[in-house]
């Protein structure tokens, strides 16, 4: 259909913010955006003129945060605005309303809780074993492939790929949530979640719209296997999504993306009901049917591509014993680094310094599909 790309974005950390399975800085997404090139990356409103008049260009890309998360608030919004950039925000309103969506608060416990995310992995299977049918349960890991499993994924390590199966394939919702909700009643009453650390307010959501940023559709209560769901009740999830965005914008939201990246004939069949103009997966690789399969690229990934740019880069200053404009204080974690920032540990990443003039020079531009 096209090959304009899309970027996946979702947590970040600073002082604040913890870090941890995936968050990156503001610094990393400075970073990404200049090795995108600044020119490249359209206005969000811009984006979605063009993908509905199909006079997107294959180096056209555009930015999207994920699950109206306030680290994107606090760190990549101020980012955006230095660049003058304006992006997609898709946003599952019932944390509007003050609820709390446990996938987010889980992930909150885990990277506060536990010093390395495999600790928190080994712990989530101590509380497996104290369920009645553990065993049976633990038996269909038999079933598990890390290599099959979340393949279009390639930054979850094998513990990232096996906790998702578990959670998703062997345990489900249900089952999940009473396993973590029975844990974290046994945790200090200073983890209780605090819904304006975690999720954007009401009056950020319209800011942002002011701004010119496009706010979307994500569902109201982010199912993670929507797909999975009758109907009926896809149908309420989105319905529900759709007129809480509206009430907030007053205007109605013309775009989505899947959350989880889960979604069938009845969930594209809703959007059309809903006169959604577009739709985004959580993956690059999707074979685009319709305006609600636009691929995305997982940052991530593009961070992978980043590095190895830099580590060339610097190979090549080192070799001409050029003045490095990234600070050699910092230490690279390699390892952390060619697997992607899905690790426990913060990313130590390469710093612009004061000579940003010679450093945007040096940058390498990324010209090829990311
Ligand atoms: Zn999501």
């Amino acid at each position: 259909m096209h090959s304009a790309q899309a970027m996946m974005f979702h947590h970040f950390y600073d002082a604040t913010h913890p870090p941890g399975q995936g968050a990156i800085s503001a610094d990393t997404l400075s970073a990404i955006i200049e090795y995108i090139g600044v020119e490249r990356i359209l206005p969000a409103a811009e984006w979605l003129w063009r993908a509905r008049q199909h006079t997107l260009a294959p180096h056209h890309v555009c930015l999207s945060f994920d699950d109206g998360l306030r680290c994107q608030y606090d760190i990549a919004l101020p980012v955006l605005q230095h660049y003058g950039l304006t992006a997609f925000w898709f946003v599952y309103s019932s944390v509007l309303d003050g609820a709390i969506e446990r996938l987010e608060w889980y992930r909150y416990f885990r990277v506060t809780q536990f010093t390395a995310i495999d600790d928190f992995y080994v712990a989530f299977k101590q509380q497996l074993l104290g369920l009645p049918n553990s065993a049976q349960l633990l038996q269909q890991l038999k079933y598990f492939s890390a290599a099959s499993y979340l393949s279009e994924a390639p930054f979850y390590s094998t513990s990232d790929r096996e906790f998702r199966y578990i959670r998703d394939e062997i345990l489900g919702p249900e089952r999940y949530f009473a396993v973590m909700d029975q844990w974290l009643e046994q945790v200090p009453c200073a983890m209780q979640p605090i819904a304006d650390k975690l999720w954007l307010s009401v009056a950020q959501v319209q800011q942002l719209h002011s701004q010119g940023h496009v706010i979307g559709l994500h569902s109201h209560t982010h199912p993670t296997r929507m797909a999975r769901l009758a109907r009926r009740v896809q149908q309420q999830e989105y319905v529900m999504n759709f007129e809480r965005l509206r009430a907030v914008l007053h205007t109605a939201p013309q775009v989505m993306s899947h959350p989880c990246n889960s979604y069938n004939s009845d969930t594209l069949d809703i959007l059309r009901e809903l006169s959604i103009q577009l739709g985004f997966c959580a993956n690059p690789y999707t074979s685009q049917t319709s305006r609600y399969e636009y691929p995305r690229e997982d940052h991530a990934n593009t961070v992978r591509q980043l590095y190895r740019a830099y580590f060339k880069m610097r190979t090549l200053i080192d070799k001409s014993r050029d003045i490095p404009c990234i600070d050699d204080r910092q230490k690279i974690n390699f390892r952390s680094v060619t697997q992607g920032e899905n690790r426990d540990s913060p990313l130590e990443e390469p710093h612009r310094e004061k000579n940003t003039a010679k450093c945007k020079k040096r940058m390498l531009k990324w010209n090829g599909p990311i």
